[in-house]
């Protein structure tokens, strides 16, 4: 299982996961936060769980750009 989290609230905005995990992550037009695509939250933590684990390396990318550390991968 890979298991990726998004501590939403605390999004800049700055694009940089969704240019390296474009299939992970959107920009939302709504407010100009990232969306983890496919999470479910609970409590401001959105966590996205997927058997496919070609999505680590994007998503480990994704977890070293973002510049305020909201993002966490890890594999079970
Ligand atoms: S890299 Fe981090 S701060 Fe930037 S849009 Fe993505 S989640 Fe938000």
């Amino acid at each position: 299982m890979v298991i990726v989290t998004l501590q939403r609230d605390k999004c800049i905005g700055c694009n940089y996961c969704v240019e390296m995990a474009p299939s992970q992550f959107q920009m939302s037009k709504k407010d100009g936060k990232s969306v983890l695509l496919k999470s479910t939250n609970n409590k401001g933590f959105h966590t996205l769980k997927s058997s496919d684990h070609t999505i680590v390396e994007n998503c480990e990318l994704a977890v070293k750009a973002c510049p305020v550390h909201i993002i966490t991968v890890k594999e079970t």
